[in-house]
């Protein structure tokens, strides 16, 4: 039974307690609410980007956010939603959110690969590892919009299990100096032509999202991308799913242990990139051709 209350609980936590549906919305809430006050991720007079995919982690983040903010004056906010051109999956997400948007009268800006680039992912990921050429082009679109749209953040609804993926994946590749831009906000204040990006729901398992999101009828559909399968982050987020089975509260000791390195991390790599701007598309980058710029070559030239 609910350990709070008694009544039917509807979800164990990794620490075995056990909560019905009322306390459990509840304590995802205040978690939540907790994340954005203790980290500083909100200020008064941002104006928050929300990065929607039409998932369950994007919109349990935007409805959190839009019924904490919706009577704030001082906080604004809109969703950003980026059609990368993946038929059957990503097609059905964008219907999903015009419609949640509209319900909840929050600005919705769509961009897609197609306009942007001429192309949609589908048809350039023969031979290629589609998640580097996705990743790169959407982190590109998401800073440039919500940054020309006038936000002062990003929000993003990555997860404690993506976060714990995240760290094993930098370890793994003895990447470092990446791992010093995780954490539940990154990116530098005042930054020219970087907005700072944050993770309301830095500690909230997959589960207690999925959870969260079935229960408050944000969505059903937990579809994956496709293409998620084949990738390095998958087999690492399988591999971590079997010790979180044998080893309860593996993941938050990952992402916790992290959080005591962190600030060392961040002192160690700080101010070691120099900020350009791109040969050819102006954009901020720490080479004289951004990334975004170099994938876009490969792509047209092949
Ligand atoms: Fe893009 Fe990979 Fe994410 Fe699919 S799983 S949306 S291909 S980054
Ligand atoms: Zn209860
Ligand atoms: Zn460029």
């Amino acid at each position: 039974m609910c350990q709070t209350c008694t009544k039917k609980p509807v979800i164990a936590l990794h620490s075995g307690e056990q909560l019905c549906k009322k306390c459990f919305i509840a304590y995802f809430d205040r978690k939540v609410r907790k994340t954005i006050r203790v980290h500083d991720l909100i200020d008064k007079g941002d104006t928050i980007a929300v990065a929607v995919s039409g998932g369950k982690d994007s919109l349990t983040l935007l409805d959190l956010l839009h019924a904490i903010f919706t009577n704030n004056k001082s906080v604004s906010l809109f969703a950003l939603l980026i059609n990368e051109g993946i038929v059957g999956y990503r097609d059905d997400c964008v219907e999903h959110t015009k419609k949640f948007c509209a319900e909840r009268n929050i600005p919705l800006h769509i961009f897609s690969y197609e306009q942007e680039f001429g192309f949609a992912l589908d048809t350039v990921v023969k031979g290629r590892k589609p998640c580097s050429v996705c990743g790169v082009l959407r982190r590109n679109l998401l800073n440039t919009k919500a940054r020309d749209l006038g936000a002062t953040k990003l929000a993003t609804g990555h997860n404690l299990d993506d976060e714990a993926q995240s760290i094993l994946m930098n370890q793994f590749r003895s990447n470092m100096e990446t791992s010093a831009r995780l954490g539940p906000l990154t990116g530098v204040k005042d930054r020219e032509g970087f907005i700072r990006r944050i993770k309301p729901l830095y500690f909230m398992t997959e589960k207690e999202v999925m959870t969260y999101a079935f229960l408050k009828n944000i969505t059903d559909d937990f579809r994956e991308c496709p293409y998620n399968k084949d990738s390095y982050r998958n087999q690492v987020r399988e591999m971590l799913n079997k010790f979180e089975d044998l080893y309860p509260g593996t993941k938050h000791s990952v992402v916790q242990s992290f959080m005591e390195i962190l600030p060392a991390l961040k002192e160690k790599y700080k101010g070691d990139v120099p900020i350009k701007s791109c040969k050819k598309c102006g954009e901020p980058t720490s080479r004289d051709i951004c990334q975004k710029c170099v994938v876009l070559d490969q792509i047209r030239s092949s």
